[in-house]
């Protein structure tokens, strides 16, 4: 059997991996083998993820982290790193749109600064953390690290009405781009993935809008929507030694919307 994709005794960290695309994430790297520590706010969310993902037969746990707050992430990378002894790979993927969304010129700049502190520095304070103790690691002789941020494709295309998410993912865009030139001689790949339209608590509102899903629907060459579970196959690749030679990449994955 090929162990291309086989992620036995490695560690992931998927943040927001309590729900949405996350949790697709978490459920495909745990049924590769890999263990899984999903981080997210909600303590709810974050057992009844826990619940689900045991039924892979992996070992995974859920931490209590807001990406936002330095010291939190600080705390569940701790807590994990004790728990299970190495963090292979860190997936930053929580991320928040704005509360208020329509012309930049009415933006509440309070939103803005919302935004950029979960989407920017809640990856920056992750994958700072993550690249220190894969660094380390390789210098005492055992290279391998992944750090995947989940962007969107709102960071390519024009994000009208909604500026200030556009920009935060542009922003991961181009600092995934800037680290992986750093990181790559430690055996540390960085990389992002770009959804499209997804399914997710994020989108029920807009999902649920008949005008939004009869605009949408025919920009999609694969002709549906994306689920979460069309993200599981892209994170068990970039995990798995597989990817080694892909590093500083946009991964798109939206069934064609940004091409056509
Ligand atoms: P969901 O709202 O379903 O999930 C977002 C996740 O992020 C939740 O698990 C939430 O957990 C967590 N989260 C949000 N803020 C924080 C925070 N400050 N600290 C820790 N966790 C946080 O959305 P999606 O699954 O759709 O979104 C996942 C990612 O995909 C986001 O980065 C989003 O921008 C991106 N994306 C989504 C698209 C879509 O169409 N759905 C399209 C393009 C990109 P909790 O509530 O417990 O904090």
């Amino acid at each position: 059997m090929s162990t291309l994709f086989d992620l036995s005794g490695r560690v992931a960290v998927v943040t927001g991996g309590n729900g949405g695309i996350g949790l697709g994430m978490a459920e495909a790297l745990a049924g590769s083998g890999c263990a899984v520590s999903i981080w997210g706010r909600n303590a709810e969310k974050n057992a009844a993820a826990v619940a689900r993902l045991k039924a892979t037969g992996g070992q995974v746990s859920a931490r209590f982290c807001d990406v936002a707050d330095r010291a939190s992430v600080e705390e569940a990378f701790s807590a994990t790193l004790a728990e299970f002894g190495r963090v292979d790979g860190l997936f930053a993927n929580a991320g928040i749109t704005g509360r208020t969304k329509g012309p930049f010129i009415d933006r509440d700049m309070d939103d803005w600064r919302r935004v950029m502190e979960a989407n920017v520095e809640g990856v920056a304070h992750c994958f700072q953390l993550a690249a220190r103790h894969m660094v380390e690691r390789a210098k005492a002789g055992d290279p391998y690290g992944r750090l995947v941020a989940t962007s969107s494709v709102a960071s390519i295309e024009g994000a009208a009405q909604n500026e200030h998410y556009g920009a935060s993912k542009g922003a991961v865009n181009s600092f995934v781009r800037a680290i992986a030139v750093d990181l790559a001689r430690h055996g540390v790949t960085v990389n992002t993935v770009l959804p499209g339209w997804i399914e997710t608590d994020m989108t029920a509102r807009a999902f649920a809008d008949e005008r939004f899903v009869k605009a949408v629907s025919p920009r999609i060459p694969v002709r549906r929507f994306g689920t979460p579970a069309d993200f599981g196959g892209i994170a068990v690749f970039l995990m798995s030694r597989s990817s080694s030679y892909v590093t500083g990449q946009t991964l798109v994955v939206d069934g064609g919307y940004s091409i056509f």
